[in-house]
């Protein structure tokens, strides 16, 4: 495949900052209670997130509220596959494959400091496999439909792979009845960064963004829907709008009700768990599809750092939509999975993280969740309330696009979306492999942060002690946590350690040990009481207590 040398793309001197977006919560507070916006968007996970920005885009006064954090729901919860979905080849629905490769395209181009290529394989086993040598051929057709409806763009087609090329990328895979491999490529990003990022772009470009804002409530002016009754940090206000577009997930019922009182529930939860280990006990480089025995699934294992993320499940869900946690059960499931395909054996005392989210799936109540489609849904209610359900990460650019054209209806403007070539902060100029080879803190920063790691930096410069780790063992720095207070509307000890960072996920029992650390810096940025500090380190160790105790439920004490 040709492909010509890359030119400086047209928008990049423009999405590029000077100084960093510093976010003052009293001054949004103030800001949201006082204006009239064009739409306000409630809910702060990826499709909230890529409606605000695509508003915003368009020039409209645009608001996004969020009840807890930025990508708190399931956007911080999910396999974190910026991808096409093989499986969705599989159930027939090419559709949703071809765009949402396309949108991995353009998640690609717009965020390359988040959304980082990455090798799937599929070991092709004697027996016992995913598939066996025999099906390997029709598996193959299955790939190659994949790169030529889009998976092409990514710069690499699939490859087979001898029985040595298979160990060199996962050593320890039990090679007993190891006949060789499929490779194809996928992309995937720290989903709770890509939906900060969204948000903060959305901030540059002139929206107002609120965490820890709960819409208690609709405005109506008319029997058509005005705006939002909100609490935030104890104070209640009105958020007035002329559109309303109802993001929450798998909450959105709960909204839809408020709107309108015949409303029938649409959304079916399907949970979906995964559990992190240490590299050293599932050593690959990639990610590795693995089935699971006596059960028509499979999970994927993948690397993360110096860790292996296995997952994922897929099951209908009836427990409160707040409090989502891995199980024992389930995660008997996927140590499972793993101890049959890769060698040594995983116990729950390797688990070192865990963490559970739900599907927004619609559709009636029938059949497994994993069968249901995975397409998106939007509606403008009788009160003129735009809803959108379902979708993925990956689509949710385009899901933004539709909704607000579905704003503009109902604010009976015109006007088109301007996000397919929009880059996300940081993103603008970004040289991925450039930053790779520069190792060290540098690469750590450029990874997360993008062009915008220099405001990280300069931290650093003004206060070298501020270069020092804060969770042991990961390599975030004191640094972020300030950037954290600073820019990214950070609150409490669980949004830095929990999505500012990810060290629950990758290292809970340390990021406990990192608490109170994060406590000072945050009491010192946000000038917070000394009780103030204590209760938020509190709350953090409760919840990682609360998360670890249902995760190791049954097991011996
Ligand atoms: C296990 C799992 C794996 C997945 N893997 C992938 C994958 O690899 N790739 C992919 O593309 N997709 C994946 N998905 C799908 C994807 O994660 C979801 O489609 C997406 O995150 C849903 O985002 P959302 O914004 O609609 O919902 P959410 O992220 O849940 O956001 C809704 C937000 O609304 C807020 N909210 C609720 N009520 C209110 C209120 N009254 N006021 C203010 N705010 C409110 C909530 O707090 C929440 O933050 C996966 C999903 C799961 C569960």
């Amino acid at each position: 495949m040709i492909t010509m040398p890359a030119r400086k793309p047209r928008r990049t001197a423009a999405a590029t900052r000077r100084t960093p977006l510093l976010l003052d919560r009293a001054a949004i507070k103030r800001q949201l209670a006082d204006e009239t916006y064009d739409v306000l968007v409630i809910g702060g996970g990826i499709t909230g997130a890529y409606a605000v920005l695509d508003a915003a885009s368009r020039g409209l006064r645009a608001a996004l509220i969020e009840k807890d954090d930025f990508a708190s729901g399931t956007s911080s919860k999910s396999s974190k596959m910026v991808h096409g979905g093989l499986r969705y080849i599989e159930q027939g629905n090419v559709n949703l494959v071809r765009h949402s490769l396309l949108e991995r395209h353009r998640f690609r181009k717009n965020a390359p400091h988040l959304v980082h290529r990455l090798p799937f394989l599929f070991p092709i086993l004697e027996k016992d496999g995913i598939f066996d040598a025999r099906l390997a051929k029709g598996f193959e057709g299955l790939l190659w439909t994949y790169d030529l409806v889009g998976g092409w763009r990514i710069g690499k087609l699939h490859q087979r792979l001898t029985v040595p090329e298979v160990l060199a990328q996962a050593p320890t895979l039990r090679a007993e009845n190891l006949r060789g491999g499929l490779m194809y490529f996928d992309a995937r990003a720290d989903d709770a960064r890509l939906v900060l990022t969204i948000v903060r772009t959305a901030a540059a470009l002139g929206a107002t963004i609120l965490n820890g804002a709960k819409a208690e409530g609709l405005l109506m002016e008319t029997d058509q829907v005005a705006g939002a009754r909100v609490t935030a940090d104890g104070d209640t206000f009105d958020i007035r709008s002329r559109a309303v577009v109802n993001a929450t997930g798998v909450w959105t019922d709960e909204l839809d009700a408020k709107a309108d009182d015949g409303h029938r529930p649409q959304v079916r939860p399907a949970k979906g768990v995964h559990i992190v280990v240490p590299w050293d006990k599932v050593r690959i480089n990639c990610t590795v599809t693995v089935p699971i025995p006596g059960r028509a699934r499979r999970a994927t294992c993948t690397r993360w750092g110096n860790s292996v993320v296995l997952g994922t499940t897929d099951e209908d869900y009836q427990g409160s939509r707040d409090d989502v946690h891995c199980t024992r059960e389930e995660m008997d499931f996927l140590l499972e999975g793993a101890n049959t395909a890769f060698e040594g054996k995983l116990t729950p005392d390797d688990v070192i993280g865990s963490i559970g989210g739900l599907r927004p799936l619609v559709g009636g109540g029938e059949g497994a969740t994993l069968d249901m489609r995975r397409d998106h849904h939007i509606t403008v209610g009788r009160t003129g309330m735009v809803t959108v359900t379902g979708g993925k990460l990956t689509t949710s650019r385009h899901m933004g696009e539709l909704v607000i054209n579905k704003v503009m209806t109902v604010l009976g403007h015109r006007g088109k979306s301007r996000t397919t070539d929009l880059p996300l902060l940081g993103g603008a100029g970004y040289d991925a492999e450039a930053v790779a080879a520069s190792g060290g803190v540098a690469a750590h920063l450029g990874e997360r942060f993008g062009t915008e790691a220099r405001f990280v930096g300069d931290l650093i410069q003004d206060d070298p002690s501020l270069a020092e780790p804060i969770v042991a063992g990961l390599p975030y720095t004191r640094a972020e946590v300030v950037y954290a207070a600073r820019a990214e509307l950070a609150r409490s000890v669980d949004d830095v350690l929990s999505r500012r960072t990810r060290a629950r996920l990758f290292a809970r029992d340390a990021s406990v040990t990192a608490a109170e650390a994060v406590g000072a810096i945050l009491g010192q940025e946000l000038n917070l009481t000394e009780a103030e500090v204590e209760r938020s380190v509190a709350e953090y160790l409760a919840a990682v207590h609360h998360e670890k105790s249902v995760l190791l439920e049954g097991a011996a004490a």
